[in-house]
């Protein structure tokens, strides 16, 4: 029998602004040690009052508008109330019933189609700190209480794990785009949970679901998410029955943990947070966000292909990241010509570059503008593809640009039909084994004689020349 998975995903995205959500300790604390960034605020201390981050909401609206969400004119904060020890004030200041914008959806493209993942809840709140064991303590590091999240819970609408681990990618590079959050899972700026199912195919019914949780890479979501649903199948299969169980994923062993079985929702006994106003997001306002919304991802891929006649391929690896497909919009626009032969250099030569050094390409010496004076060098035939190439470690070393390099150290291309003859007849003369052996047959060694020649003369040779000039002489 066939089944299939239905699977949803409940996100905590980690916003990046410079301080926390309801007070002014420094938000990130990757690099700091414990319990440096707190406050009697933070830290839940009697008598404390919380103010809001203004920039949290102008985040967390940007990313609702980017979901498709509605933001609302007015939402409130919420006292979400449990013990646990890192959570020093005993509830969790969050939203519940009116939240900061209601709806949307994120368009995943998969192999062949596409999918539109329905959003059920995007909300802003507050993060509790970290626990942690070590010999055989229990320790406490407060420095994430207060931390800005943005919670958000996907409709039922994934069928794989490859479809969840595509969503999260997609996810992800949203995040970035906008803006609002680093998005690294191993940091845990973006935690995932996933709620996982499986029925026959064709049937209608959600079957009981279980809860995964711990997974910090999106290849453990995936891998965690298929080892779940086999576990399910094998169950019914056997006519067993799924229990609403939460698990853990254990990345040393690859297999899922039962952390405990879900009884009855827990009842948090939510109410407002009486220290906190509700926020208005007024018209102007929520215009002044809305005017950093840029161009978004699938829309600018889409765009690519129609206005400069990308291929998909290149049109989706450009767009895989805002910098990269700023810088090649600037390039096109400086070139004037193919925008396919923009795209070809970049994604050979300059993406090499770029993984290389770490960097994202507008942080490159390489400006867009040089980019399209080398290909435009090549194109004139002033120096050669393989001196083009070099040009652009060249110009990234040393920010001068491609001409000033191309003068200085004489790099343009030595094409005068003497210059170049005068080379090959010296090649043909110390090389009478080679010579020999090419007009025997071996015609795979004009290759190795054009070599030469290059390598006389630094690599400047007009290649076709010399590979005519050899015919011609070798003939
Ligand atoms: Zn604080």
């Amino acid at each position: 029998m066939e089944y299939e998975a239905i699977i949803g995903l409940e996100t905590h995205i980690q916003l990046n602004t410079s301080s926390k959500i309801f007070c002014s300790c420094k938000a990130d604390s990757w690099f700091d040690g414990p319990n440096t960034n707190i406050c009697p605020v933070c830290t839940g201390m009697p008598g404390v009052l919380p103010v809001l981050n203004k920039a949290v909401v102008e985040k967390g609206a940007l990313l609702a508008a980017a979901m498709n969400a509605d933001l609302q004119p007015v939402s409130y904060f919420d006292r979400k109330n449990y013990f646990y020890p890192d959570l020093p004030k005993g509830y969790q200041i969050s939203q519940y019933d009116r939240p900061l914008a209601k709806g949307g959806w994120l368009e995943v493209p998969l192999d062949g189609y596409q999918r539109r993942v329905g959003i059920w809840k995007l909300h802003l709140e507050e993060d509790a700190g970290k626990t942690k064991n070590e010999n055989g303590q229990r320790m406490i590091d407060f420095n994430r209480c207060g931390v800005p999240l943005v919670e958000m819970v996907t409709g039922p609408d994934l069928r794989s794990a490859d479809e969840a681990a595509a969503y999260l990618i997609r996810l992800r590079q949203l995040l970035r785009w906008i803006g609002v959050s680093e998005a690294d899972m191993e940091k845990g700026h973006l935690r995932c949970d996933a709620n996982v199912s499986v029925r026959l195919k064709g049937s209608e019914t959600f079957n009981t679901k279980t809860e995964i949780k711990n997974v910090n890479s999106i290849e453990a979501v995936r891998a965690a998410i298929n080892k779940e649903i086999e576990r399910q199948v094998r169950e019914y299969e056997r006519g067993g029955k799924i229990e609403a169980w939460t698990l853990e994923w254990d990345e040393d062993t690859q297999t899922l943990k039962k952390m405990r079985s879900k009884e009855t929702e827990a009842d948090y006994r939510y109410f407002r947070e009486p220290d906190l106003l509700p926020v208005h997001l007024t018209e102007a306002w929520k215009s002044a966000i809305l005017a950093d919304l840029p161009e978004l991802p699938l829309a600018r891929k889409a765009r690519f292909i129609g206005e400069y006649g990308l291929p998909e391929y290149d049109a989706d690896l450009l767009t895989a990241e805002r910098s990269l497909s700023d810088y090649f919009e600037s390039a096109v626009k400086a070139y004037g010509g193919d925008p396919k032969r923009v795209s070809n250099w970049l994604l050979n030569d300059v993406m090499r570059m770029l993984n290389e050094s770490g960097k994202i390409a507008g942080e490159l010496s390489l400006t867009p503008a040089y980019l399209a004076e080398i290909i435009k060098l090549v194109d004139a035939g002033t120096v050669n593809t393989n001196t083009g190439k070099a040009l652009l470690d060249k110009v990234n070393e040393s920010g001068k640009s491609p001409a000033q390099l191309v003068e200085s150290e004489g790099l343009a291309k030595v094409s005068d039909a003497g210059a170049i003859r005068a080379v090959v007849e010296q090649v043909i003369a110390e090389s009478p084994a080679e010579v020999e052996s090419y007009r025997a047959g071996k015609v795979g060694l004009m290759g190795w004689f054009v070599g030469q020649v290059m390598k006389k003369l630094q690599g400047k040779a007009d290649a076709q020349k010399a590979r005519e000039l050899f015919e011609e002489l070798l003939k």
